[in-house]
């Protein structure tokens, strides 16, 4: 078989969500997966609604994924140019291809597309008008991931409206052809589209290529298609956000394709290796933000610490330049990352998780301190603390551990007993990195005087 090549075709007239995300993955993983050519094309006919502004945005997010295009409006190719809005010509060249067979006819300054097949003029109700339908057999769609789609197109349609703009039908197939493109993989939104297409690449006497329509995402809650102003649809929010594309890579890989069996953590290669079109499901996959935090976690988890810091480091210069953590002393702030790197699912969460870690300015959670105050008696067992502690070794969490059971042991206590009172007095808070982990950063005089203070 010939060379794979398949084509992600963005509209530059939005923010780039997830569905597109998703799309562009899978074109990829398969151009990947084949050894073939991943083309981006960028399908800028609407020249209203399209802005240079979301065509970055389109770059920038598909760099960001770590999805690079082979051909494309930056790169180059042997089918260029890879906008819509320079290909003019190729159109008017192809336009000229389908008038000279003579399946094209010009009507309210229009130029239609000519269906063949005994031609009939119907009184359309519903739409008030008479229109003239074509006795056609149903197209058929071999879809790699829907299977045979049998659609009856029946009535001639504009491929060129009077304002001289060809539309998203004849300019999309003119480029599958001009491109050699082998396989079109979209949204399934297109299905309805491709019925139209197929009868193109006929009229043209071009092959017509492979179609895999993927599902839908739908929304987090409830019924409906996600759309791009549902709540984590935008992708440049997660880039904002510090999640790292591998994970939303792994994600998106999973929203509608599975390798079969329970297998979801996979490094891309891995990814690449075992996509394939037919393994696609056919049912929609809906969008689950806490199983991409999870993804995200795990991702963090495996991070070296020497990376892991410095992404953090370069989440708190982005977007909390003001931070304290910032004007900490390099070796402590590594030290507080590395505790929270196993506790995060991702870096938003660092400023609020290590806030007490790198200033005294903080209140008691009012519901953690009442529940912690109103059990046994903690405020002695603060008492007993703040005396023992200088005979702790905080030298290690083990020593600190040893220091803190052989207090409780004399009070025939456990080290339970002082856990969560002293956790509150030096965090705030109930959750948080070990206790003895805390002690060891914080240090015994920090300690000591968080203790006091709660006292
Ligand atoms: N420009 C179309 C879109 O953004 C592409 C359709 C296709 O992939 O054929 O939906």
């Amino acid at each position: 078989m010939s060379q794979v090549r398949v084509r992600f075709a963005p509209s530059p007239t939005g923010f780039f969500h997830i569905g597109s995300a998703r799309t562009a993955l899978f074109n990829w993983l398969y151009a990947r997966h084949t050894g073939g050519v991943f083309v981006l094309r960028i399908e800028d006919t609407d020249k209203e609604r399209n802005s240079e502004r979301f065509l970055d945005v389109i770059y920038e997010s598909l760099r960001w994924l770590g999805l690079d295009w082979d051909e494309g409006p930056d790169r180059g190719g042997a089918f260029g140019p890879y906008r819509q809005s320079e290909r003019s010509a190729v159109y008017g060249e192809y336009l000229e291809k389908l008038r000279a067979a003579g399946r094209t006819y010009e009507k309210d300054g229009a130029t239609w597309f000519k269906l063949i097949g005994e031609r009939t003029e119907v009184f359309d109700d519903h739409r008030k008008k008479t229109v003239t339908k074509v006795k056609v057999a149903p197209t058929v769609i071999d879809d790699l991931i829907r299977g045979r789609v049998e659609r009856v197109e029946d009535e001639d349609f504009v491929i060129v409206r009077s304002d001289g703009n060809p539309v998203f039908h004849f300019v999309n197939v003119v480029d599958d052809i001009a491109m050699r493109i082998t396989h079109v993989i979209r949204g399934e939104d297109h299905l309805s589209n491709a019925s139209k297409h197929v009868e193109l690449f006929k009229a043209f006497g071009a092959p017509v290529p492979q179609f895999a329509h993927i599902p839908l995402i739908l929304k987090q809650n409830g019924p409906g298609k996600m759309s791009k102003r549902d709540q984590g649809a935008l992708v440049e929010e997660y880039q904002r956000r510090g999640f790292l594309p591998p994970a939303l890579v792994n994600f998106l890989a999973l929203l509608g394709w599975n390798p079969g069996g329970d297998r979801e953590k996979m490094p891309v290669g891995e990814i690449v290796r075992l996509f394939d079109l037919p393994d696609v499901n056919q049912s929609n996959a809906r969008f689950d933000e806490r199983k991409l935090a999870h993804m995200n976690m795990l991702y963090l988890l495996e991070l070296t610490p020497d990376r892991f810091v410095a992404l953090a480091r370069d989440y708190f210069q982005r977007h909390h330049p003001e931070a304290p953590a910032l004007a900490a002393d390099p070796a402590y702030f590594r030290e507080v990352m590395l505790l929270s790197q196993p506790k995060i699912r991702g870096f938003e969460e660092l400023p609020a998780y290590t806030r007490y870690l790198f200033s005294d300015e903080f209140s008691a959670d009012p519901n953690v301190r009442e529940k912690v105050l109103g059990k046994g008696d903690p405020k002695a067992r603060l008492a007993e603390l703040i005396a023992a502690l200088p005979e702790i070794d905080f030298a290690s969490d083990a020593s600190i551990e040893a220091g803190i059971k052989a207090l409780a042991a004399r009070h025939s206590l456990g080290f339970g007993d002082y856990q969560a009172v002293a956790r509150l007095a030096i965090s705030g808070t109930n959750a948080g990195p070990g206790l003895t982990s805390l002690f060891r950063v914080l240090g015994k005089d920090r300690v000591g005087q968080r203790l006091q203070r709660f006292a």
